[in-house]
């Protein structure tokens, strides 16, 4: 069995972006309770985590921006930005929290006193650009745990994988003239789905073109199409980059019963693209991955898709014997 991190703090339910909204805290509440029923928080290494990331934030947001979304949490607006992000007096601490769960699963992992982490943060962070707000996100939370690899500990090649049904627009734009990043975004196709990016065309600009692979699907695809796709196509590629350290942008919201998109993976599908992965991490990155967690909102199907990660982290058998 490995040594797995987990990340997960009361405070991240502090952010509330209204009640009609989505993401919603009790998405982590159906998390946190669904492992604790499943005995594997005994399992997990829990990391606490940091509180003050501005500075790291600062790295990758313009400072103004930062600013700016301090400045409308403290004034009490609803609203930041687009109509999608709402926010409450918390959400600026609790976005630099999720920040900051990410860097101290990254820290946990590079000092050797875990293998590898799940991170359940929210706000989820993947639509942020560097200076907007966007699809229910503040602080893109792996770009800036991406530069905290390549910038505190000196890594060369770092890969994020993202399998959230919508593109990660902000994790792209960030690092798409970045050739220590290779972003793999597997998504719904932008022609029917939010938010609009991430068509196959889009592979990098300048010194980072070809280090950007989007790999977008038909609605209504499933298990098959995913894997097939990662195997011939996202796969070879993450293999010749061979990154140091592998982060995974963490939705659930392409499950066939998730209300947000028009997917049909399911909790199999996930599976296998989990074990893929870590297989990839352990062959190029001495094992090193740390999953954040994005979107997921039908909570019952998001709690057990955690639940098979999880188990995939720790190296642990599935019940049954899958
Ligand atoms: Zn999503």
């Amino acid at each position: 069995m490995r040594r797995t991190g987990y990340v997960y703090d009361e405070r991240y339910l502090l952010h509330n972006p209204g009640e009609w909204h989505p993401e919603q805290p009790d998405r982590l509440k159906a998390i946190h309770k669904h492992l604790t029923e499943e005995h594997l928080l005994d399992l997990v290494v829990r990391i606490e985590p940091y509180e003050d990331t501005r500075s790291w934030v600062e790295r990758v947001h313009d400072p103004e921006y930062i600013k700016r979304f301090e400045t409308a949490c403290q004034k009490g607006a609803r609203i930041f930005g687009v109509p999608d992000c709402g926010i409450s007096k918390e959400s600026y601490a609790i976005a630099l929290l999720a920040v900051g769960g990410v860097m101290a699963a990254i820290d946990g992992v590079m000092t050797g006193q875990v293998d590898n982490a799940f991170c359940a943060v929210r706000p989820p962070g993947h639509h942020a650009e560097k200076s907007r707000a966007l699809g229910f996100c503040f602080f893109n939370n792996v770009a800036v745990g991406a530069t905290y690899l390549l910038e505190h500990y000196g890594l060369e090649r770092v890969a994020i994988v993202d399998w959230d049904v919508h593109h990660g627009n902000g994790t792209q734009h960030l690092f798409e003239a970045d050739p220590r990043v290779f972003y793999l975004s597997l998504h719904e196709d932008p022609e029917f789905c939010y938010p609009g990016t991430g068509f196959a065309k889009e592979i990098g600009k300048g010194r980072g073109r070809g280090f950007t692979l989007n790999l977008p699907f038909q609605p209504r695809s499933g298990d098959w199409e995913y894997v097939d796709a990662l195997k011939r196509f996202g796969l070879p590629r993450l293999r010749q980059f061979a990154p140091q350290f592998l982060l995974i942008s963490a939705g659930f919201d392409a499950h066939e019963d998730d209300p947000l998109a028009h997917m049909k993976l399911t909790q199999e599908g996930y599976r296998d693209m989990g074990r893929l992965l870590i297989e990839l991490a352990q062959e190029t990155a001495a094992g090193r991955v740390i999953s954040v967690l994005e979107g997921g909102y039908n909570l019952e199907v998001l709690a057990q898709c955690v639940e098979d990660h999880l188990r995939l982290l720790l190296g642990i058998e599935f019940p049954g014997g899958v």
